[in-house]
């Protein structure tokens, strides 16, 4: 199997936001493109690998937040863009998708992600959960996986499963976090979608932030489940407390920083890099506002005083 790991490099930041490439035998299949603002940084490591953007025919979406999608409707010239049923209506008409990231990143949107423009209608192609796609040699299933969002599918091949940011985010040797983020959190979800990943038994896990997984990918889902768990908890506890989103906010980061540099401490490393790198990902202060709404939406009276 030839597979790439395409380096975003998103905002000069190397290893935090990857483009998957797979080769068929009908051109390449890309699991997810990353932002727009990086698509000539994702085509520059295509070409290293020996192809060009006209050679991917196909990108499978886990999602369409814009670190993962946001460079679809460049790829669409020459590709049949693959989503979630619930993500297919946001590729087409992109204008309600902008609207809600401008609350969260606000005058910041370009910079972060690049020019927003509409996946052509007949380019895109709902895929239910278990439907299968066959693109020689390889049958590529796409199962349901809700959590981190409502539109999430990760990708079965063979032994292999694209993870998409349900399977975490795991940076450099440090450890799997889940990425909690408005405003579809739901905690319930996330874990059987973990359950659905560690039932296919793969041997080779991808994500987008970023790369394969080294080492056992049992004890990586494990390790993701317990913060899963662990993490909503935490602020549960916070929250019906009374805590403010500004104290949440740094203790917060405080709890998920101490995380990553203890799980990585017996290995060389530059702790503050590390943490640099988990930040631009997935910057821990998205988890507060999802936290909250989570708790008051789907569990209010756990977190009424
Ligand atoms: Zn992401």
């Amino acid at each position: 199997m030839s597979l790439h790991i395409l380096d975003t490099r998103q905002l000069g930041h190397a290893g935090i936001v990857a483009a998957t490439a797979l080769k068929t035998d009908d051109g390449i299949a890309l699991f997810d493109t990353g932002p727009e603002s990086t698509f000539d940084n994702v085509v520059t490591d295509l070409r290293k690998a020996g192809f060009d953007a006209g050679d991917v025919r196909r990108v499978f979406l886990s999602h369409i937040h814009f670190d993962h999608a946001g460079a679809a409707w460049r790829f669409a010239e020459t590709a049949t863009i693959y989503v979630h049923p619930r993500g297919a209506p946001h590729l087409i008409d992109p204008a309600k998708l902008v609207e809600s990231a401008t609350r969260i990143f606000g005058s910041d949107m370009e910079r972060l992600w690049g020019k927003i423009a509409p996946v052509p209608r007949e380019r895109v192609k709902i895929l239910e959960d278990n439907e299968i796609v066959r693109v020689p040699p390889f049958e590529i299933r796409a199962i349901a996986t809700p959590g981190h969002a409502s539109h999430h599918h990760v990708y079965h091949w063979d032994d292999n499963v694209f993870g998409g940011d349900i399977a975490g985010v795991r940076i450099g040797n440090g450890p799997p976090i889940p990425p909690f983020v408005p405003p579809e959190l739901h905690v319930e979800s996330w874990r059987e979608s973990i359950a659905k990943i560690r039932n296919l038994n793969p041997a080779q896990l991808y994500l987008p932030h970023f790369g394969r997984v080294e080492g056992s990918i049992s004890e990586h889902l494990d390790l993701l489940d317990e913060r899963v768990a662990r993490w909503s908890e935490w602020f549960r506890e916070k929250i019906h407390t009374g805590t403010s989103e500004v104290d949440l906010r740094s203790e917060f980061a405080t709890l998920e920083h101490s995380e990553i540099e203890a799980a990585s401490s017996d290995l060389v490393t530059c702790h503050s890099s590390l943490v640099t790198s988990y930040e631009a990902a997935d910057p821990s202060y998205m988890a507060v506002s999802a936290a909250i709404r989570y708790w008051n939406k789907y569990h209010p009276e756990e977190v009424t005083p």
